[in-house]
């Protein structure tokens, strides 16, 4: 499975935004973005960061790329999917990308990162539906069952992660904490899904 490995917060300072890529570090003081929040590398600071129109809408791709921790060609075949489905593609993109398992893992509160829960995910530590899934880009659906398997229960990740996670975050998620569990209720509206993307965007650069 390709996926990059560099230094996660180079991405988020190249997009002079928080990506929320490593977990509690992100909402503390340690998150470098506190502190220099300009691009990184040699000319950094002194990037004035105007962009043409294709700049502009390429940056938002990679930005929900980099959310989400997709590559190029997946990408590319979630949005195929997107513009075939009914209604506005952007949004439809954005809930293709909520169903990955390993962002509904990081959403139920099992894991700090969506990184992190591709980690736990290969390492075979949950079920959909009583079934154990081993792919991070497993495509959930509504009504699906999500949970932790016996054997995984005492994973400190898990429990040091739901400690900090409301069980009412998401409105379209049932988080239940007593049994380590939660279910995809429904796909989720695009005002319910609160990162900070144009979609429209990158619906224009693949129009193109
Ligand atoms: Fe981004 Fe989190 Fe690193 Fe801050 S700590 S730069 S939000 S990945």
């Amino acid at each position: 499975m390709a996926r990059y490995t560099g230094p996660v917060c180079k991405l988020c300072r190249r997009e002079k935004q928080k990506l929320f890529l490593k977990g509690s570090k992100c909402t503390s003081e340690r998150c470098p973005l506190e502190v220099k929040n300009y691009a990184p590398g040699q000319h950094g600071t002194s990037r004035k960061g105007k962009f043409s129109e294709y700049g502009v809408q390429l940056r938002e791709k990679q930005k929900v790329k980099r959310i989400y921790g997709v590559l190029e060609t997946q990408f590319r075949t979630y949005f195929e999917k997107a513009n075939r489905q009914k209604g506005v593609t952007g949004e439809n993109l954005i809930k293709i990308l909520e169903r990955r398992l390993d962002n509904v893992v990081y959403r139920l509160g099992f894991a700090p990162s969506r990184k992190a829960a591709r980690q736990i995910i290969l390492h075979k530590h949950f079920l959909v539906n009583n079934v154990v899934v081993n792919i991070p880009s497993f495509l959930v659906k509504p009504g699906d069952i999500i949970s932790v398997r016996d054997k995984s229960k005492q994973l400190d990740i898990i429990h040091n992660t739901l400690r900090r996670t409301k069980e009412d975050a998401y409105p379209w998620l049932t988080i239940n904490k007593a049994d380590l569990s939660g279910v995809f209720n429904e796909l989720p509206s695009r005002e319910d899904v609160k990162i900070d993307v144009n979609e429209q965007l990158i619906v224009e650069l693949y129009s193109k």
